[in-house]
């Protein structure tokens, strides 16, 4: 057997390859991101030990980090195009990960400038990287093999232990050596990621190559979809009406928001048009049931991403951290719950659905996703239980939160790991890098409506928040239930008779 046809505990080598290379990425990326806010609301002045900070307004901070949060996955968009149309998704990986490994080394540098310039690194690096090397999973199993969603599940794995050991070590790091040894140490783990990548491409020989994207196209440019736009008067009038509206957002809101919507136009109507030029309706059908699924994407990460933001807050102020009177513990540790949840759980959930297909029960992808908001969803009525234990008693259970990101890891196990497999079973060969960046985009996105919601508490009260997400979610979910027979044929028995192939 050739090095990239060998296999371990019955997957491909390079699943494990990949899953290397994410987890220091990931590493890299949530270890700078716990940083973050800190970093940029620590006094100017350098007072202790871990150096001097920025010394921004936590809304300054909050607001430069939901911008910086979303920008992340939306690269994802122009990372994806240019891995399907210039250089396939096996250099595009590679260049990223360089990318990373740059930014990550300028943010050791202490001028502003750095700051920023190691930032858009990040994020042009992230861009390029996340949505290829995703793809590139999918590109290790043929058509219909019931391995893929196994192997997206042991791959989200690799992400999470890349985030569990960074949260877990970085804060310590910095404690002992200032704000920019933690960044450095993301640049050092990317290295390693880098390293990892280049030195295993024997194992990915086959997947992620350029000639073989462009084999089975018959090649339309993005610029000739922009020009047919120009000759198909319903969807240049739907993209007129939605630019209209982004200089109208551009007018009201910030202007940042506006050059958002007028981003997400052109990538509309970019859409609108890849659907028009698609050859056969069974590939239009699917197309649509991915951007369906991507709205589910986009209220999954809406709800689910409180988890850094107002449940991070309610644990720092409301919970009682005390353990068993012996000491506290920090707020930052509860951000680890998820990763290590997953970690636990990822094969067990993946299994059990496998076993409940191989009895040719319902278990398709759009089903899971449905099942996976509602149980996410659920996991907020603990959060309804800790705000009323704390208006009776002024102060709750760190238990809720247990129970509450247990709820959520096992939701986003059912969505999360599923959408990714999903996504290159169902996008036409050609586009499928672009629609892996859209679906990184849309949980971008959830992530600045998370953010949003997520302010509003301080007007409407928690109680509301949680409660209202419990009942929005639940219903969304049920909804999705409803219509699950009618998007299903639209897939055209895409997941139908998934088999062992080896
Ligand atoms: N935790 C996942 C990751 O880092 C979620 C990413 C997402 O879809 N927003 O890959």
């Amino acid at each position: 057997l050739k090095p990239h046809q060998r296999e371990l505990f019955g997957q491909p080598i390079g699943l494990y390859i990949l899953f290397l290379t994410e987890m220091w990425e990931r590493f890299s990326y949530y270890g700078m991101r716990a940083l973050l806010v800190l970093y940029m609301t620590t006094s100017a002045l350098g007072d202790d030990a871990r150096g001097a900070g920025l010394g921004w307004s936590s809304k300054e901070a909050l607001a430069l980090y939901g911008w910086y949060t979303m920008l992340v996955y939306v690269m994802s968009i122009p990372g994806g195009m240019i891995a399907d149309k210039l250089i396939g998704q096996k250099k595009a990986v590679l260049w990223g990960a360089i990318i990373l490994c740059i930014g990550h080394g300028i943010l050791v540098l202490t001028d502003i400038w750095a700051f920023y310039a190691g930032l858009g690194f990040v994020i042009l690096g992230v861009g390029l990287l996340k949505p290829n090397i995703s793809t590139m999973v999918g590109g290790l199993y043929k058509e219909g093999d019931i391995r893929r969603d196994k192997g997206f599940s042991i791959f989200y794995i690799g992400i999470n232990l890349g985030s569990f050991l960074a949260t877990m070590i970085v804060g310590g790091v910095v404690a002992k050596w200032g704000w920019h040894a933690g960044f450095g140490l993301a640049g050092v783990v990317m290295l390693l990621g880098l390293i990892n990548y280049i030195g295993g491409q024997k194992y990915l020989i086959n997947v992620g190559n350029f000639e073989v994207v462009e084999k089975d196209s018959n090649e339309v440019s993005y610029s000739q979809l922009f020009s047919k736009l120009s000759t198909s008067p319903k969807q240049l009038l739907i993209s007129l009406v939605l630019l209209i509206a982004s200089f109208y957002g551009w007018y009201v809101m910030e202007w940042g928001y506006g050059l958002l919507f007028v981003f997400l136009t052109v990538i509309t109507s970019l859409l609108m048009m890849i659907y028009k030029e698609l050859e056969s309706q069974i590939f239009k059908d699917r197309f649509l049931v991915l951007l369906v699924s991507f709205i589910m994407v986009i209220i999954f990460w809406g709800a689910f991403e409180q988890a850094g933001g107002l449940m991070n807050l309610y644990t720092d102020s409301k919970t009682d951290r005390n353990f068993f009177g012996l000491f506290e513990i920090p707020t930052v540790m509860f951000q680890s719950l998820n990763a290590g949840f997953i970690i636990l759980f990822a094969t067990i959930v993946a299994s059990l659905w496998a076993k409940r297909k191989l009895k040719g029960k319902e278990a398709s992808s759009l089903f899971k996703m449905a099942i996976g908001i509602i149980i996410m969803g659920l996991g907020f009525l603990f959060m309804v239980f800790a705000v009323m234990e704390f208006n009776n008693s002024g102060s709750s259970s760190m238990i809720w939160l247990v129970l509450a990101y247990f709820f959520h890891t096992i939701g986003e196990l059912c969505l999360s790991p599923v959408a990714l497999s999903f996504i290159t079973k169902l996008a036409p060969v050609r586009y499928a890098s672009l629609m892996m960046g859209v679906y990184f985009a849309s949980s971008g996105l959830g992530n600045k409506v998370a953010g949003i919601i997520g302010e509003s508490a301080s007007e409407f009260g928690e109680l509301t928040i949680f409660s209202g997400l419990v009942i929005f979610t639940v219903i969304i979910g049920l909804l999705f239930i409803i219509i699950l027979k009618p998007l299903k044929r639209l897939t055209h028995g895409a997941e139908d008779n998934e088999t062992e192939i080896h």
